[in-house]
């Protein structure tokens, strides 16, 4: 049984997919794939040796070594040419991460169809590669388990350009259309953690006023966007 923020991220992977996953660590993404037959092929890439165990284990007990490669490796170096990759998943790393494996592996990425990431924080840095590499957003979802706010990002890759307006990058152009609960919730949380910040920043009176300017239109930025949901 996986947890609903990876099988959120699974319900994005399109049906019979060679799939890569990235820091899978027990592989149970696409140990879950190719048990229920959503897949035709997963490499489940993890650079640190526990985690690449766990995987291989986890592969061997549900008999899965058909059909699912445990990889030792950095990043999108564990995909090779002759998997034909067509899809990538990332989920349960920060933002600033994902995007750097993704601009480590720019040599991987030419055959792949579909990205599904799932950054812990940091999700705005990761649609700014996107738009930049003409991936183009193609769903978003947001969800709270275990006390922790998820947000799914799911991109294709197209032939024409790619922008996003800064508050689409930081909301994501989905969510904000929808405002969902767990969205408003998340927002509201952040709003507050900048105004204890700029609090903070008024009482250290050495804080550069710029600094300050910037948190302070961040809140302005926040409030414009809960304000016609309610507060
Ligand atoms: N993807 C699983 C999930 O979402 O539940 C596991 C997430 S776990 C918190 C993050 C994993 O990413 C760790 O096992 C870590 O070793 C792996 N990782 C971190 N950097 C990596 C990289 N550059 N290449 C491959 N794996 C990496």
């Amino acid at each position: 049984q996986l947890s609903q923020r990876l099988a959120t991220v699974g319900q994005f992977v399109p049906q019979g997919a060679r799939v890569a996953d990235i820091g899978s660590d027990h592989a149970y993404l696409p140990a879950n794939l190719a048990l229920n037959q959503r897949i035709s092929y997963a490499v489940a890439g993890e650079v640190v040796k526990g985690p690449f165990e766990n995987a291989q284990h986890e592969i061997q007990k549900l008999a899965l070594t058909a059909l699912v490669q445990a990889r030792l490796a950095d990043g999108l170096a564990a995909i090779q040419p002759a998997d034909r990759i067509d899809t990538i998943t990332i989920a349960g790393m920060g933002g600033p991460l994902i995007r750097h494996i993704l601009e480590q592996g720019s040599a991987q990425l030419a055959g792949v169809k579909r990205l599904v990431l799932q950054p812990n924080v940091g999700e705005a840095t990761v649609r700014d590669w996107l738009a930049a590499h003409q991936f183009k957003l193609v769903a978003e979802r947001i969800l709270a388990e275990d006390g922790h706010t998820y947000e799914i990002l799911v991109a294709d890759h197209v032939a024409e350009p790619v922008s996003y307006t800064a508050t689409e990058t930081l909301f994501g152009p989905f969510l904000l259309a929808e405002k969902s609960p767990v969205f408003r919730e998340k927002w509201q949380h952040e709003r507050q953690r900048a105004q204890m910040a700029v609090s903070q920043m008024q009482q250290a009176k050495v804080v550069p006023a710029e600094h300050l300017a910037a948190v302070q239109t961040k809140i302005n930025i926040i409030e414009g966007v809960l304000a016609d949901v309610g507060k």
